[in-house]
């Protein structure tokens, strides 16, 4: 039972629509990376970022923020 459900979640991973765990590629920096994903919205277009440049996302957004004020 256990291991069915392993592969059912390892066919989720596989076509991404599983959210959370599992390996991703960042669409910023085109790495593959494990662990938690940040999906974010950028002028309509979603886009799946790792930690790192999630972080750098959320600086540049305030910085276009302080410019825009
Ligand atoms: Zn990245």
């Amino acid at each position: 039972m256990k291991k069915k459900l392993c592969v059912f979640l390892a066919m989720l991973m596989a076509v991404g629509s599983l959210a959370g765990c599992g390996k991703f590629t960042c669409d910023l920096c085109g790495e593959e990376k494990s662990g938690k994903k940040y999906v974010v919205k950028y002028e309509g277009e979603k886009a799946t970022l790792c930690k790192d440049c999630k972080e750098l996302y959320d600086s540049l957004m305030k910085l276009s923020q302080l410019i825009s004020d």
